[in-house]
């Protein structure tokens, strides 16, 4: 079928609903008929060749483009293809960046051994294994995750739940183990090529509520994934009552870690349950409890799209506050006017700025990592610029295993050079906000790459 073929069934199905939606909620779902409003479609690694965009690259582009898609997770949605990728500014585009594989997000001996068992027509079964191979090499948990934050419940774990930080615990329900579209920085990864002994996940609500029950100096649960938002409202709802019953007054924040709002903003606008979401929103903040919803805003470009706005002033109008997140990385935002520009429209549209992270050590690490230094000096210059209600983000922040440890400075002390740094979270809490010093290093991306200043021998956090 061509494509003008498909479009016009698809704007009749809209049709469809759009005339379902009016009659139902007096028109403000979805009243107008725009290709924005075109049901949910996403495009994985095997349909890589049905993206219509894609016909403008060279056989070489797309050959290379399928092989890293062989190893890292590759699923891009046509909110994200048709309205936010600017297919006149290939390859570097940064929203073409965040959601389509590049050559350089495999190391060449990777990349080759893939290229060549394509190249050889290899069975599926090879191909298979092969990525199941270069995939263990990378590194899918980092900071010791998996093993170290799972809570227990009579000694049993439990699985689908960490409980890093005193006051918040952390949820993946095992329905929200996938997202709209996939970010290619993302260290979830693992979560989404199938590896069923890496998944976190659970289909226990009941297991999260006695939990809690028993640990009353948690105050916020952050529902996360993936992506909750791919789920139901009605699955999704399930979870969140379960949150709003007796017993479980000390949870004053329920968080929503979300990449929606800009890669699939009709889960808020058009989506056939998205008035039933927002009345969950408003369910939540008329119980007394705070919904938290935490975007990940890589990028002020995802920002731009008249479905995204609409999706905004839909939740911002439950009463939720929205607050933004993202990591720095290279080809996408390493440069201090993007963050800038990003954080000026987020407090435009009524979003706090939030976090700022570094890329964290896994998967295609290499190619998105920023020296810590380059980080701070982005930060810096990004903040300088924002009128002081957007100076609430804070970064760049390492989330590594002892805590979150944001750079706080580069000093020179009694002649050293120093990295000047702080946790801002922290596995004991006597540790929050306390300064500490690193010696200064050019190189170093990462926690783990610091020496101590002042020829001491370990960080007052690191066991004798
Ligand atoms: C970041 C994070 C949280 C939330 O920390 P806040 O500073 O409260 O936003 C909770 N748990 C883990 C494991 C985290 O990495
Ligand atoms: S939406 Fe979030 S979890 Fe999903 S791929 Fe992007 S960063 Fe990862």
């Amino acid at each position: 079928m061509g494509r003008d073929a498909s479009r016009f069934i698809d704007v009749k199905l809209v049709a469809l609903q759009t005339r379902e939606a009016r009659s139902r909620d007096g028109g403000d779902r979805a009243n107008t008929l725009t290709p924005s409003s075109l049901p949910f479609k996403a495009f994985s690694e095997s349909q890589l060749a049905q993206i219509p965009q894609l016909n403008s690259l060279s056989d070489e582009q797309r050959f290379v483009m399928q092989v890293v898609a062989k190893v890292l997770p590759f699923r891009v949605n046509r909110h994200v293809i048709d309205e936010l990728i600017d297919w006149q500014n290939i390859p570097d585009d940064p929203i073409f960046q965040l959601s389509f594989p590049q050559r350089g997000m495999l190391s060449d001996s990777h990349f080759d051994r893939m290229a060549s068992l394509l190249r050889r027509n290899g069975s599926k079964a090879e191909i298979k294994a092969l990525a199941t191979d270069i995939r263990a090499e990378l590194n899918p948990h980092p900071a010791g995750q998996q093993e170290d934050n799972v809570p227990q419940l009579d000694g049993a774990p439990l699985a689908g739940m960490q409980h890093k930080y005193d006051e918040t615990v952390l949820f993946f329900p095992s329905q929200g183990q996938t997202c709209h579209s996939y970010c290619t920085f993302c260290f979830r990864w693992a979560q989404f090529v199938g590896d069923k002994a890496l998944k976190f996940a659970s289909s226990e609500a009941w297991q999260l509520g006695a939990y809690l029950r028993r640990n009353r100096q948690v105050s916020d649960v952050l529902i996360t994934g993936g992506d909750p938002m791919v789920m139901k409202t009605k699955t999704f709802a399930s979870y969140v009552d379960a949150l709003l019953e007796p017993g479980l007054e000390h949870i004053q924040n329920i968080r929503i870690g979300t990449k929606a709002l800009t890669f699939w903003p009709q889960r808020f606008v058009t989506d056939r349950d998205a008035d039933d979401l927002l009345r969950l929103f408003e369910r939540v903040m008329a119980s007394g409890k705070q919904l938290a919803f935490m975007a990940h805003l890589n990028h002020w470009r995802e920002l731009e799209p008249e479905m995204c706005r609409r999706a905004i002033s839909r939740i911002r109008n439950t009463g939720a506050v929205i607050r933004a997140q993202a990591p720095l990385l290279r080809h996408i935002n390493d440069n201090a006017e993007t963050w800038t520009t990003l954080w000026r429209k987020e407090l435009g549209l009524g979003i706090v700025p939030y976090y700022m992270f570094v890329e964290r050590d896994t998967g295609a690490r290499r190619y998105f990592e920023v020296p810590l230094h380059r980080a701070y000096t982005i930060y810096r210059e990004a903040i300088r610029h924002v009128s002081g209600l957007a100076r609430t983000v804070r970064g760049p922040s390492m989330s590594a295993g002892p805590g979150k440890v944001e750079i706080h400075g580069i000093t020179e002390i009694a002649g050293e050079k120093v990295f000047a740094l702080r946790f801002i979270q922290a596995r004991n809490t006597d540790w929050v906000q306390r300064p500490f010093f690193a010696r200064y290093d050019e190189n170093a991306t990462w926690l783990n790459h610091l020496e101590p200043a002042f020829g001491e021998k370990r960080f007052f956090f690191q066991d004798a």
